[in-house]
C-alpha cells in the first residue's frame, strides 16, 4: 500500500494502538499529525515518525474539548495544508460497576469517545469533501459489539461510534470519502493493562487464538481501511479480535 502524498491525523497517537498506526502509515509513505492529550507522548511518537523520513507534526489537545480540537485542526491545516486520513483513536477506559458509576464518569466516557469522534470528524470533513477524497476510521471496541461488565459506559460509547460510522458512511459515500470502524479485541497496551489481572486472564482464556493482540494488529487494519485499495469498503466494522467475537 502506497500512501505517499497523504496526510493522516491520529488522535491519541502517543501510545499503544495510535502510536502503532502512526508508524505503520508513515512506513507506507504518509505524513503524520500525532495528537495526544500529553505533549511529551505526541512529541515522542512524532520523533519516531520523523526517523522514518516522513513529515511529523505533534499537537497536544484534548479531543473532548471542541475549542482545543478546532485550534489543533487550524494548526494542522496551516502546517500540512490538508488531512486525508483521520483516525479517531483517543480513548480512556476505567472499570466501574454500573451501580457505583457517577454521572461525571458516564459523561467523560461519552465526551472522549463519541464527543472526540464528532469534534475531529466535523472539523475535518469539509476539506475532504472539497478534495473529493477522504478516509475516516474510528476505533470502537469488542466491548461495543458484545457489551462488557464493568464497562457499561465504555461499551455504550463504543457502540455509539458504530452508529455514527454507518450513518456518516451513507452521507459521504458520493464524495469519495469512506467511513469505517475498527473494533479491537484484547490488545496489549497501557490502557488495556490497567484492567484487573484476573480480568486480563479471563479475556485471554476466552480468546480462541489463545493470546492477546499487538497494537500492530490493529494498525494494519487501519492501514488497509486508509488505503486506495479499500475504496469500496465503507460503513463497515473490522474486528481484529483473535476470534473472541464472531
Ligand atoms: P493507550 O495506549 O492508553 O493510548 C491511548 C492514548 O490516547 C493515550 O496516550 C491517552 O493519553 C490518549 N488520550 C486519552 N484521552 C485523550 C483525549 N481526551 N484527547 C487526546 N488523547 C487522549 O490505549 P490503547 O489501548 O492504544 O487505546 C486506543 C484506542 O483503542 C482507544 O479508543 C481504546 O478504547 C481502543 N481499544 C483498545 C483496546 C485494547 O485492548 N487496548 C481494545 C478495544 C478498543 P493518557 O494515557 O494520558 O490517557
Amino acid at each position: 500500500m502506497d500512501m505517499s502524498g497523504k496526510v493522516a491525523l491520529i488522535t491519541g497517537g502517543g501510545s499503544g494502538i495510535g502510536r502503532a498506526t502512526a508508524l505503520v502509515l508513515a512506513q507506507a509513505g504518509a505524513d503524520i499529525i500525532v495528537n495526544d492529550i500529553s505533549p511529551e507522548k505526541a512529541e515522542g511518537v512524532a520523533g519516531e515518525v520523523a526517523d522514518l523520513g516522513r513529515q511529523a507534526l505533534p499537537i497536544a489537545a484534548d479531543v473532548a474539548d471542541h475549542t482545543s480540537v478546532n485550534t489543533m485542526i487550524n494548526q494542522a491545516l496551516s502546517n500540512l495544508k490538508k488531512v486525508d486520513i483521520l483516525v479517531n483513536n483517543a480513548g480512556i477506559g476505567v472499570e466501574v460497576p454500573f451501580h457505583q458509576m457517577t454521572k461525571a464518569e458516564w459523561d467523560q466516557m461519552f465526551a472522549v469517545h463519541i464527543g472526540g469522534t464528532f469534534n475531529c470528524t466535523h472539523g475535518l470533513v469539509q476539506q475532504m469533501i472539497d478534495r473529493g477524497w477522504g478516509r475516516i476510521i474510528s476505533i470502537s471496541s469488542g466491548a461495543g459489539l458484545m457489551g462488557e461488565a464493568g464497562l457499561v459506559h465504555y461499551s455504550a460509547a463504543k457502540a455509539a461510534i458504530l452508529g455514527f460510522t454507518k450513518a456518516l458512511a451513507r452521507e459521504l459515500a458520493s464524495h469519495g470519502i469512506t467511513v469505517n470502524a475498527v473494533a479491537p479485541g484484547l490488545i496489549d497496551t497501557p490502557l488495556a493493562r490497567s484492567i484487573q489481572p484476573e480480568t486480563w486472564e479471563k479475556f485471554v482464556k476466552i480468546t480462541p487464538v489463545g493470546h492477546e493482540g499487538r497494537p500492530e494488529d490493529i494498525a494494519h487494519a487501519c492501514a488497509y481501511l486508509a488505503s486506495e485499495e479499500a475504496s469500496f469498503v465503507t460503513g463497515q466494522t473490522i474486528s481484529p479480535n483473535g476470534g473472541i467475537w464472531m
